[in-house]
């Protein structure tokens, strides 16, 4: 169990996203309220990344200690200044290695990824997802592969950075097109063949580029909380505003300040997972 959170809105100072409101992301790292398996406490590091204005570009700060013994947190990241914010903190999954290179958030181009949850026998399981995507792709007629090779990109030897080379590579809008056409679809295909060869696997995931944010509930809790001028989806609320929603599990999520899109996450919704052999 990890924990994560993005925020998207009028400016913030970075480090308050993750120290706001007397359960802030920091205080879940050591007293998360909604433990469903997988650990008590959040310590194997953490990780937060942030957009300016034009979402042109993402910066990241990740530590692989324990989030509430890093001074940058209440001494450098509040003077940052952001209209985008994705955070997380780590409770390592057994046997995955404890490292900075592990803790989310994962980036590539303007996007950053966190992964609350597990993927059981994760090595095998996504190699038969890629291997899925690429029948796929063929079937659609497409030269873009999705080579098991991929794999080998990973930032870590975990479940999550081998979860955000699939997805980024579902991301990429480089011709040939790949099979999905918006992030949410990305998200949809990857989540659905993931429970498809592994079907307790628990994979709550938060995406962001800066302007809005996409997340799938899976097993994990996950809550919004929208404004006018704000979005935030958090793993646990931070206060007690009552504008907090908590999310039903298995949702496909998408917030930007004022709006928000909550969908069933289930097989043969949408067009591009119908070519899929899953
Ligand atoms: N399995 C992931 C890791 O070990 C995420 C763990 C979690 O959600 N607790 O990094």
């Amino acid at each position: 169990m990890c924990r994560h959170i993005g925020y998207v809105g009028t400016p913030v100072p970075v480090g308050e996203v993750l120290t706001r409101g007397p359960h802030s992301l920091r205080t879940q790292a050591w007293a998360p309220r909604e433990m469903r398996g997988g650990g008590t406490i959040n310590a194997d590091g953490f990780g937060v990344a942030w957009w300016g204005r034009d979402a042109a570009s993402v910066t990241r700060y990740r530590n692989a200690d324990p989030i509430w013994t890093d001074p940058a947190v209440d001494e450098v990241l509040p003077q940052l200044t952001a209209h985008a914010v994705l955070g997380s903190v780590r409770s390592a999954t057994v046997g995955m290695p404890v490292e900075r290179a592990a803790c989310a958030p994962f980036l590539w181009e303007t996007w950053a990824f966190s992964h609350n949850g597990v993927v059981p026998g994760w090595r095998s399981v996504l190699t038969a997802v890629l291997s899925d995507l690429d029948t796929a792709a063929t079937r659609a007629g497409m030269t873009r592969r999705y080579e098991t090779s991929h794999l080998l990109e990973a930032e870590a030897l975990t479940d999550s950075a081998a979860l955000w080379v699939l997805l980024r590579r579902l991301l990429d809008p480089e011709p040939p097109a790949g099979l999905a056409e918006t992030p949410a679809t990305a998200l949809r295909l990857l989540v659905t063949g993931v429970l498809h060869h592994a079907p307790d696997a628990r994979v709550n995931l938060l995406l962001g580029n800066g302007t809005a944010l996409w997340a799938t509930t899976c097993y994990h809790s996950l809550y919004a909380l929208i404004g006018d001028e704000f979005a935030v989806l958090s793993s646990e609320p931070y206060d007690d505003d009552a504008r907090w929603q908590q999310l039903p599990d298995r949702s496909l999520v998408c917030a930007e300040p004022g709006e928000l899109s909550v969908e069933t996450l289930d097989l043969g919704r949408s067009t591009a997972t119908e070519s899929l052999p899953i």
